[in-house]
């Protein structure tokens, strides 16, 4: 069996394993991104890194987390770690999966769903079209399952994007992140429009796809009998969101999203963010207060005539940062989506 995307990613290691070598730098596979700080301290490549290696360092920080597993409802677990949350319904119709980690977690993947039982995997469900939740399409579709998505990740899948300022280096440089379109085999074999609904081992799951928000792919899953709900990345639960302004991203989506969960959650249901800890409403309350704030301030600041670069010299998060800004981006970073997310 080959996986041509996998392969690729293995060659980009490659090359990276190589390059630091050559700067006499020892390699730690965990350590991609300061093996490109090493490589530019010492002058041994003065231009900037290439998009591949940028893109493969995105890839190497999540896949150092560890993969944690919780159990949410009877046949529903949660697994967390190398590229936000995967949450898997089990039982006699086999196993469903929604979201899929970054590609080189495949292997802790596969080992993890095993865990669960030996039932293949019936159905993987993807969020939305990024990278670290989509990653592993393809050897999940290799094993036998269908993905599903809403119409629009498979277009965006299917095309070129740019990140903007998503990759934060060890020098604290911030990078765009440049990708490619995925290959044939990685795409979701079946789309839907508005909703689907799907009923397996005795549950049923609701999709719906969300107005823009964190890009214009959102879906959230109602696994309605065990009340839970799985946002993916129109919630990060306790520090800021990445809002994707180059697939359709909007801040105004983000807020209406958080709305329309908070109508449809009871006090008791638990809410999987696309990356931090298991939720509920009152987390999401909270999530949902901070992006009124934030896109306030930075409104008022583009409405002053203030560049991105001038917004973000403001430090208008100087109070907010503490709390939101040790995740995935920070206070400078949300400045600069959020003008361009407005
Ligand atoms: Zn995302």
């Amino acid at each position: 069996m080959k996986y041509n995307f996998l392969q690729k990613q293995t060659s980009r290691r490659g090359m990276l394993r190589d390059s630091a070598a050559l700067a006499g730098s020892a390699f730690l596979a965990h350590l991609l991104p300061a093996t490109l700080l090493r490589a530019s301290a010492a002058g041994y490549a003065q231009q900037a890194p290439s998009a591949a290696d940028l893109v493969a360092s995105m890839r190497a920080k999540f896949n150092a987390a560890p993969i944690q597993t919780q159990k949410v409802a009877d046949n529903l677990t949660m697994f967390s770690g190398p590229g936000g949350s995967v949450v898997v319904l089990n039982g006699p119709d086999g196993k469903f999966v929604v979201d899929t980690f970054v590609a080189p977690a495949w292997p802790r993947l596969k080992k993890a769903l095993d865990s669960i039982d030996n039932a293949p995997v019936k159905y993987v469900i993807d969020t939305h079209w990024h990278f670290d939740h989509t990653d592993n399409n393809a050897p999940l579709h290799a094993t036998g399952a269908t993905v599903l998505a809403h119409e629009n990740t498979k277009q965006r899948m299917s095309e070129p994007h740019v990140q903007p300022v998503l990759y934060r280096g060890p020098d604290g440089a911030l990078h765009d992140l440049h990708f490619d379109a995925s290959p044939a085999e990685a795409l979701p074999q079946q789309t839907f429009a508005a909703s689907y609904k799907l009923q397996a081992n005795g549950e049923t799951l609701l999709l719906q796809h969300l107005a823009p928000a964190h890009t214009d792919t959102d879906i959230y899953v109602h696994f309605q009998k065990a009340n839970v709900i799985q946002m993916g990345d129109t919630f990060f639960n306790g520090m800021y969101p990445y809002i994707d302004p180059g697939t359709g991203g909007k801040i105004d989506g983000m807020i209406a999203a958080a709305d329309t969960i908070l109508s449809l959650a009871r006090n008791d249901t638990k809410i999987v963010a696309g990356h931090g800890p298991l939720g509920n409403k009152a987390d999401l309350t909270k999530s949902r207060d901070m992006l009124v704030t934030a896109r306030d301030r930075v409104q008022k600041l583009k409405s002053a005539g203030k560049s991105a670069q001038e917004a973000v010299a403001e430090k208008p998060f100087a109070d907010l940062d503490p709390v939101w800004g040790k995740g995935i981006i920070n206070g400078d970073q949300f400045v600069q989506v959020l003008y361009l997310a407005l």
